[in-house]
């Protein structure tokens, strides 16, 4: 079915499509305005982009929101991984600050986090979750992938590499998003939802 996808991050889009193949994911219209991420759980922000999304367009709209949680930080920077380094922080800028506050030789445990929800024609709302354990490499490899990617070591792929190292496939079959979208496709097939 057509989807529209709320959000400008160009990864994300490409990400969900990939996951979403058996949907027709268009981009946000121009003009359509995103609300501030202000919300302190990543459901409460994907629900209010999602809803903003169907609301302008009158079209079922879903919306990611994800992030890094670090557990040397006790969970940050989570809801806040864009912008951990200052509001219009570049993808560069918030992994640099990462990997200079999370100790050497400490705590290296992170997990990616996204939530995807889906907003249909009515404003019925519904949440997908999924995570992805790992540990946060000393220095950033590889140029795959966004954001954290450099520096995000999955647990259950790869033999050590970081995300931005494997092809895209396989980061998806372990990524947060990935599971979440996995949720989401299923959902909708069984809702009926399937076919474009
Ligand atoms: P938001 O969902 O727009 O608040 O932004 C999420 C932020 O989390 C992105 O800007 C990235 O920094 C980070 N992030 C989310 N998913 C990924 C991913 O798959 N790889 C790397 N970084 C990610």
């Amino acid at each position: 079915m057509r989807l529209v996808v709320a959000t400008r991050n160009e990864h994300k889009l490409r990400e969900l499509r990939a996951l979403l193949p058996d949907h027709e994911l268009e981009p946000l219209p121009h003009g359509v305005e995103l609300p501030p991420e202000t919300g302190s759980t990543f459901g409460e922000n994907a629900r209010s982009k999602a809803r903003a999304a169907a609301a302008a367009t009158g079209s079922a709209a879903i919306a990611d929101d994800s992030g890094i949680e670090a557990s040397a930080l006790g969970g940050r920077p989570g809801v806040n991984s864009a912008r951990f380094a200052g509001e219009e922080a570049s993808d560069g800028e918030n992994l640099d600050k990462l990997l200079r506050e999370v100790p050497a030789g400490g705590d290296r445990r992170v997990a990616y986090v996204c939530v995807l929800a889906h907003v249909d024609e009515g404003g019925e709302e519904r949440l997908f979750g999924g995570r992805c354990e790992g540990t946060l490499a000393e220095e950033p490899r590889g140029t795959g992938g966004f954001g954290y990617d450099p520096a995000f070591i999955p647990g259950d792929v790869g033999d050590g590499c970081t995300m931005a190292e494997l092809d895209p496939a396989e980061k998806d079959a372990v990524s947060h998003r990935g599971r979440a979208a996995r949720a989401l496709r299923k959902w909708l097939s069984e809702a009926g939802r399937a076919a474009a």
